[in-house]
């Protein structure tokens, strides 16, 4: 079987750059890591063992996963796919985790539900399909899911021994909850303005949870402070240095997508935006799909989506620029409330070098659009699935996305999550149990 080498963007034969170690060497020395072989500079391309780093030594610039993919037999691995569990472990030759994972406790995330919406593409005039990748089936109602499996495995194969992050809510609750069924201690930092749906949910799983006063950005910058700490030894941060992994878990909702539409390719896919590594990944994922020769190559288009509130992407994207200008978030999106979105300008490079956009759309429009998908398909979506639906609007109005084409939305949350986004909604009319009272409100 031939091997070959995919990294990000660039495909090339394995060669370990100089001076730096043997790329089908990890940092264990045994299979932790399955068809992962180094960590890759996205910027610079200079490759390190696998390790708990996340920035290159050489230019700073973020550490991605590089593999030794399977190539050269996909009618074999379609086969091995397809034979796997119904969760994201089916796709485990192509992640950086160990053969026999899938047995290993964890909380089996993925293969959530692709759903073909004909009423919404009725309303929004889309005659070419569409659909929705609902991600708010996962365990603790998130993908965040996806991305914290992986990290559980990086940090299982670290010896780390504290899971922890810095979250806008739905990331703190898959790591306390996976943290919790792997036996391993947690502490997530949140800020301390989030909905209390998620604080809760990012509590009951028994961990330690702590609200920051600030913005995410400056729970982030302090997480940043707490691992080069000492008192930050033996902890595993699944989105600052288990980033390399945990953005792995992303890609696994492009192979998804592409199995579930049976192994092709969308035309279009909207993505919501928040540090832009789920954006990133997809394109990872659908990118190794068509080396790995298992969907046929064929241009797709992808759309990144953000709140008006904080639109530092969409504004770099329209104004034409390759650099992301920081803003503070103000929007009911709040798990997409990241004001220095460390992708950005990765997320603006896939869409401009795919012909995509990026879009945005105001809190009102958000509300409408939540309102708009439980209407027509039944399915209540957190904000950021507001997001994400009424950028598809707009970018259909706006021209910018052709309705004859198929495309698939991202829901990558549940909508009890933000119940204040829809607050007001309630009974159609509250009467006493009797025939008459029913008449009397007009409902008979
Ligand atoms: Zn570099």
């Amino acid at each position: 079987m031939a091997v070959q080498t995919v990294a990000g963007t660039t495909q090339s034969a394995a060669s370990p750059s100089p001076g730096s170690a043997d790329p089908h060497e990890d940092a264990t020395g045994d299979k932790s890591f399955g068809p992962a072989a180094a960590l890759s500079c996205r910027e610079c391309g200079t490759r390190f063992p696998l390790s708990p780093v996340f920035a290159c030594q050489e230019c700073f610039g973020p550490l991605e996963v590089a593999y030794d993919l399977p190539l050269g037999d996909p009618e074999g691995l379609r086969r091995r796919i397809e034979a796997g569990p119904a969760n994201i472990w089916r796709y485990a030759p192509l992640l950086p985790v160990p053969a026999g994972v899938a047995e290993r406790p964890n909380l089996n995330p993925g293969w959530t539900k692709l759903v073909r919406a004909d009423n919404l593409a009725r309303e929004l005039g889309v005659t070419g399909g569409l659909h929705i990748k609902d991600d708010s089936g996962n365990p603790t109602h998130s993908f965040k899911d996806r991305v914290v499996a992986i990290a559980l495995e990086a940090a299982r194969a670290f010896g780390l021994t504290t899971l922890s992050c810095s979250s806008t809510g739905n990331l703190a609750g898959a790591v306390g909850a996976a943290a919790a069924r792997a036996g391993l201690r947690s502490c997530v930092f949140i800020p301390a303005d989030l909905e209390a749906p998620k604080v809760v949910m990012a509590a009951v799983y028994g961990g330690e949870l702590v609200a920051i006063e600030g913005t995410y950005d400056d729970v982030n910058r302090f997480c940043s402070e707490l691992i080069g700490d000492p008192v930050g030894e033996g902890w595993g941060f699944v989105n600052v240095n288990l980033r390399p992994y945990y953005g792995e878990g992303s890609k696994t909702l492009a192979y998804e997508i592409a199995e579930q539409l049976g192994w092709r390719l969308p035309d279009n896919l909207v993505v919501p935006i928040a540090s832009g590594s789920q954006l990133t990944k997809i394109d990872k994922g659908l990118k190794e799909l068509i080396a790995l020769g298992l969907v046929a190559d064929k241009p797709y288009r992808i759309y990144g989506a953000q709140a008006e509130g904080c639109s530092p992407v969409s504004a770099a994207f329209k104004a034409g620029h390759d650099v992301v200008r920081p803003v503070k978030p103000d929007t009911i999106a709040k798990s997409l409330a990241i004001g220095n979105p460390a992708d950005g300008p990765y997320v603006l490079d896939i869409a401009r070098r795919t012909g995509g956009a990026v879009e945005d759309v105001t809190d009102e429009q958000i509300v409408a659009a939540i309102r708009l998908l439980a209407r027509t398909e039944g399915i209540f979506a957190e904000t950021a699935g507001g997001v994400t639906v009424g950028v598809l609007r707009k970018l259909i109005e706006s021209g910018q996305l052709d309705p004859a084409e198929e495309t698939v939305v991202l829901n990558t949350g549940d909508g009890l999550k933000t119940l204040d986004a829809v607050a007001g909604t309630g009974p159609t009319a509250t009467i006493r149990p009797t025939l008459a009272a029913f008449r009397e409100a007009g409902l008979a």
